[in-house]
């Protein structure tokens, strides 16, 4: 007879952080899904106990030898866990590594293609190596196999809106009356009287990149042979051909502000040698399926017909389907790894590891549902699914209702956050959730109100013709003074749009993103808002010492951590890990530091409080506001001296909004701002989003909250689809407009 418990990780008496004795089974080979408020426990259980408690295992696995080596994961606070298996962390950590990781190398598709074009490429041209712009003998020679040269910069060559005579020809060569520009007006070869943005295609080609040729010109009543060449092609080939160092310093001063980098001119950003591109299947060479979107790449893929590939063709295609499975066909192979989003990331490393033939491995993922559409969130169960039936046991930390329905065990923690937390408040199925009276049943079950009253807006910001990445000349208004929610599926165009164009040309907007603020190891929420200053202050006047002493960067800091609280070792293998100070304890401040007391607490004792803390014990009035704005965005729960570096993406979010709400007059952009909040915490977010337009500012976030798309002054949504099929706007208009509206999936899914 087995014992039942084998089917099931086994946990007891877990006191993580806010934990309270949490005890708990979750079903091994199953799908369980943690939700519950922001700050409530969920990675305390999941992250901090159980994917912790995987990891220490593992390295138990290893030799003593190897062992000294490795850090010691100290033991998470439980009285037991049990039956674990081994745990693949899959988070929306951006994938970094320069240009040289790509959508290809980081799936393990590249070498699949290579090996295609070994075998089928017509003319043949040698081994599967000789395609990859990672080898000396296949990447291109000019850039050296990174796409990217220096190439001459066009808005500040030429002038479209001019005719030569008048200038177009911004180069220093061609300046008035200099002997460039004289042969170029007597050549005869050009109008010189039109303006360049009426040449035809033809003849600015002939202009900008004609190749050398001799042309007869009469000067000074004499007729002579001159050479007149296109002037990009004749500035490239005098100044970016030759090794810029060996000019003298007074031509490169001249010649720098008009060279930028960009994409390599010699293979147009292929990366690969001319011989490696001559190779062709069907037609393409293999720079061109890289640059494919992966949804045309497929088809284009299973049309070739070759037997002695067929292997071959298979395995790719099962690896590309699964990159469409998950919603990311509008990405190109040839793609940086690290232009990819936080949710892109986390699906290219979810389809990694779909390839792979592990089992009876436990999956652990945090919010897979960010930045997808809800027409989307279905194709991210399926893999869920898949993950499941391939017999691994799949846990993950999600809010989204739709990913939560999946679910064959869910585990609801709260009731609130912080200490107010920490418990299991439901644990069963999706039916019984909704019955449960927790918050997030009751949540789930109120239906979704469209705004009615939309605010009238007092002007607008324009965008004009923008074609950035997949933008189809797109023209269109903002409103100010208004919530505007810019929707759409993954890879319409909305980051394009808001991130790169709009705000190139508005650097005066306050961006709130969910960029980690790691501007030092050091920082936590108390100095990131500024607390600390005042706090210092109350110290130093309270106890008449310097207030110096009281930074953990100064002559009051622990001098074992230098004032961190935490040893960090680094492993070049492993990421690096840290253990709490053993002089300390954490506390980051010398012995005679903390016997200097504020109204009875020490500076480490403030730093201990939470937020909600702190505000019952400040009074200081600055600090209260302060407090009250991190309190404004859902984080009672965190504390003052937390590290930026354990707090997640959503809660460095909403910390830069904290300590941005009391600026007036401005324009704030919000990139997904409900990432990591539970349902209960949007209605709070929406709330202050409200009072930042109620008091005249501006607010434009990209959302696929419906919640939050429902609450909208205005809306404009991308589509119709993702990358090539995406790019145009769809809809603008009010939320109970755009229910209505054909085209807009959103509209669609608001409506049901
Ligand atoms: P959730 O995942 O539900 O948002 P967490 O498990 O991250 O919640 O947090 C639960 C509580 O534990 C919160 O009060 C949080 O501030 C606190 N906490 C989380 N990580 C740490 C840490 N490394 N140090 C101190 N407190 C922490
Ligand atoms: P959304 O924000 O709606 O998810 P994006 O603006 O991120 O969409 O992407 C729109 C299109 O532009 C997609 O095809 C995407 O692959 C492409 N794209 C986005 N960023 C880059 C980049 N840095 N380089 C190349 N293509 C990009
Ligand atoms: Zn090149
Ligand atoms: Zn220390």
């Amino acid at each position: 007879m087995t014992d039942s418990n084998q089917e099931y990780i086994v946990i007891s008496g877990a006191r993580e952080n806010n934990l309270k004795e949490v005890s708990l089974r979750i079903p091994k080979r199953k799908i369980t899904i943690f939700t519950g408020v922001s700050g409530s426990g969920k990675s305390s259980i999941v992250f901090d106990t159980i994917a912790a408690e995987s990891t220490r295992l593992l390295n138990e696995n290893f030799s003593m030898f190897v062992r000294n080596f490795l850090p010691r994961v100290p033991q998470p606070d439980a009285d037991a866990i049990e039956n674990l298996s081994m745990a693949v962390i899959v988070d929306q950590k951006r994938l970094g590594g320069g240009s040289h990781s790509t959508m290809g190398t980081i799936t393990d598709i590249s070498p699949i293609l290579r090996l295609l074009f070994s075998r089928a490429g017509q003319p043949h041209v040698g081994p599967a190596h000789m395609f990859s712009f990672n080898d000396p003998q296949g990447m291109c020679p000019e850039c050296n196999g990174l796409g990217r040269s220096l190439v001459v910069d066009m808005k500040m060559a030429i002038d479209m809106s001019k005719s030569i005579k008048e200038g177009a020809i911004l180069l220093p060569d061609y300046k008035a009356n200099s002997f460039d520009l004289s042969m170029l007006i007597e050549s005869g070869t050009f109008d010189i009287d039109k303006k360049l943005s009426d040449y035809s295609k033809d003849e600015l080609n002939e202009l900008l990149y004609g190749k050398a040729r001799k042309v007869e010109v009469q000067f000074m009543s004499k007729a002579m042979n001159v050479t007149v060449e296109g002037c990009i092609e004749k500035f490239t080939n005098k100044y970016i051909r030759r090794d810029i160092k060996t000019m003298s310093e007074r031509t490169q001063k001249a010649v720098m502000p008009y060279i930028i980098e960009g994409v390599c001119s010699s293979c147009h950003g292929a990366r690969l040698s001319q011989a490696t591109l001559s190779s062709k299947i069907n037609g393409y060479n293999i720079a061109d399926l890289a640059a494919m979107e992966v949804g045309q790449l497929i088809r284009v893929v299973r049309e070739i017909d070759s037997p002695v590939a067929a292997s071959i063709i298979k395995a790719l295609t099962d690896r590309l389907q699964h990159l469409v499975d998950i919603g990311l066909d509008y990405l190109t192979l040839d793609r940086e790894t690290d232009t990819l989003s936080g949710g892109e990331s986390q699906r290219v490393k979810m389809v990694k590891h779909l390839s792979g033939s592990l089992v009876d491995v436990t999956y652990i993922f945090d919010e897979p549902s960010v930045g997808l559409h809800p027409r989307d969130v279905h194709r991210l169960n399926e893999l869920l699914l898949k993950l499941r039936d391939k017999g691994n046991t799949v846990i993950v930390v999600e809010h989204d209702p739709d990913v939560i329905k999946v679910a064959d065990h869910i585990v609801d923690v709260g009731p609130l956050a912080g200490s107010r937390g920490g418990n299991i408040v439901f644990e069963g199925s999706f039916p019984g959730l909704l019955q449960s009276g927790t918050l997030t049943g009751d949540h789930m079950k109120r239906p979704l109100q469209l705004k009615q009253a939309c605010r009238q807006p007092n002007g607008k910001l324009s965008i004009n013709n923008a074609t950035l990445h997949n933008l189809n000349n797109v023209s269109v208004d903002i409103p100010t003074s208004v919530l505007t929610v810019v929707t759409g599926v993954a890879g319409s165009g909305k980051s394009t749009l808001i991130n790169d164009v709009f705000l190139s040309s508005h650097t005066d907007a306050i961006v709130i993103d969910q960029s980690a603020i790691g501007v030092s190891s050091r920082s936590n929420p108390a100095t990131y808002t500024g607390i600390m200053d005042d706090v210092r202050k109350a110290f130093a006047s309270a106890n008449k010492v310097n207030q110096g002493l009281f930074s953990f960067n100064s002559k009051g800091a622990c001098e074992n951590c230098g004032g961190q609280g935490v040893i960090s070792i680094d492993l070049s293998f492993l990421d690096s890990v840290d253990l709490p100070c053993e002089v300390c304890g954490g506390r980051r401040f010398k012995e005679e530091v903390l016997v200097y007391k504020l109204n009875g607490k020490s500076i480490a004792d403030v730093l201990e409080m939470t937020v909600e803390q702190a505000l019952e014990f400040f009074e200081l009035k600055e600090v209260v506001r302060k407090l009250q704005a991190l309190s404004d965005v859902g984080l009672t729960y965190i504390t003052l001296g937390q590290p930026m570096s354990t707090l997640s993406g959503g809660e460095c979010q909403r910390i830069k909004l904290a300590s941005e709400l009391h600026k007036k007059g401005s324009i704030y952009v919000m990139d997904e701002p409900t990432t990591g909040l539970h349902m209960s915490d949007i209605g709070h977010l929406l709330e202050i989003m409200n009072r930042l337009v109620d008091a005249g500012n501006t607010v434009i976030v990209i959302e696929h909250n419906l919640e939050v798309i429902s609450q909208a002054d205005w809306l404009i949504d991308m589509g119709p689809d993702g990358g090539s099929k995406g790019g145009q706007v769809v809809f603008e208009g009010t939320p109970t407009d755009i229910i209505h509206a054909e085209r807009s999936i959103t509209g669609k899914y608001l409506r049901s």
